[in-house]
């Protein structure tokens, strides 16, 4: 694996960024903003990252020689993407470094991999039962005793392959679903919110966290993010905790986000990691003196890190389909900070932007 042999890498050196969605852009923007020049490699030609970054490559994550050359154009190299077959990884890591290493991409791309990981460090998960074929379904949901939720194990974000269960449904229409993917079933938690933390890490240790969050789903799609999140001061620093031992434990340099479910008795069970910048850090663009962009950004260079301090109260909230139809209202509402992610084509549950609406820090919250 290639290694930072020459110290920090300082701006004008080039970050390869794998994967060219909105994540993409807005770390591209960070690192322009930081006199970094960035190349964006994806399949997409009109991919939104590649609209801010100056070199893009366009060309399949299996193509070795592409990737060879992208990472021999660069000097290190991130993704914004969690499905990212690890294979293009490995290739571009012979070459140069990436930062977060393979081993936390492979975690976070398999929910068993990851729960097995997360119970390795003694952290809470929800209930969960391994499914491979619908004869293990059936025995799973026999144990499930109540109602649950069917993932595929691999390649599910934004609610996309889960179908909820329930005791006494047929195994074998719930597994028509999985179109014969591995599968894990989880028990449906009624928590009283979810919360989300991102934490950076550098190659020395040092680990920052941003406020948790409370994050709001629509439809198993995130749609509103409150920062700080309403909950009790020793359940925010206890998810912190969670974060920061995660980082370690997976030797993070990066940013990494935590999502984690509140129960009404105060526990905190990890719902999913993500080693890269998130959804509900969104707001720390507007919020925070140092975005969840930019962290990511000084980590895989090897600078140090920025302040994660809070400014300002903030909502988050995604535009999602045609609701980014609104931008000029948008534009004439004091206090709202409008982005727009470039994307040509408009789908339903599609993310075309986000809004954030700052408020001075309410008392109480600091
Ligand atoms: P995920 O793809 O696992 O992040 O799920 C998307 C959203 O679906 C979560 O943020 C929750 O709102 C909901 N969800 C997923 N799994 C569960 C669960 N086991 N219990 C309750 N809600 C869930």
């Amino acid at each position: 694996m290639a290694k930072l042999t020459t110290g920090p890498l300082g701006p004008g050196s080039v970050i390869g960024i794998l994967g060219g969605g909105q994540l993409g852009r807005m770390t591209a923007l960070a690192a322009a903003r930081l006199g970094y020049k960035v190349h964006v490699y994806c399949p997409d030609p009109s991919a939104p990252a590649k609209h801010v970054s100056n070199v893009s490559t366009t060309a399949s994550y299996e193509d070795s020689s592409q990737l060879s050359e992208f990472a021999r154009s660069v000097d290190v190299v991130t993704f914004e993407f969690e499905n990212i077959p690890t294979t293009a990884i490995v290739t571009v890591s012979e070459i140069k470094p990436v930062r977060p290493h393979c081993r936390a991409l492979e975690i976070a791309q398999d929910r068993i991999v990851e729960k097995k990981f997360l119970s390795s460090l003694g952290i809470s998960t929800t209930p969960y039962w391994s499914v491979r074929d619908v004869n293990e379904l059936e025995e799973a949901l026999r144990s499930l005793n109540g109602s649950g939720v069917l993932k595929s194990a691999r390649l599910g974000y934004d609610g996309k392959n889960q179908t909820r269960v329930s005791i006494g449904d047929q195994a074998s229409v719930a597994w028509g679903a999985m179109n014969g993917k591995a599968g894990i079933l989880e028990k449906w938690v009624n928590f009283d919110s979810e919360i989300s933390v991102i934490v950076a890490r550098s190659d020395d240790g040092t680990t920052a966290t941003y406020d948790p969050v409370q994050n709001r789903h629509r439809r198993y799609i995130l749609e509103t993010t409150i920062a700080p999140a309403p909950i009790d001061p020793r359940v925010a620093e206890k998810a912190r905790e969670i974060a920061c031992e995660i980082a370690k434990a997976i030797d993070l340099v990066g940013v990494l986000a935590v999502e984690m479910f509140l129960t009404s008795d105060s526990e905190l069970l990890v719902n999913e990691i993500a080693p890269r910048p998130h959804n509900s850090g969104h707001w720390t663009i507007d919020a925070c003196s140092t975005s969840q962009f930019e962290q990511l950004v000084r980590a895989i260079c090897g600078m140090p890190l920025g302040s994660t301090e809070r400014h300002s109260d903030a909502e988050m909230h995604n535009l999602i389909g045609d609701a980014a139809e609104q931008w000029f209202q948008y534009l004439t509402e004091p206090g709202t900070i409008l982005h727009l992610y470039g994307k040509s084509e408009t789908r339903p549950g599609r993310k075309m932007g986000h809004v954030t609406r700052l408020k001075p820090i309410a008392a109480g919250n600091h």
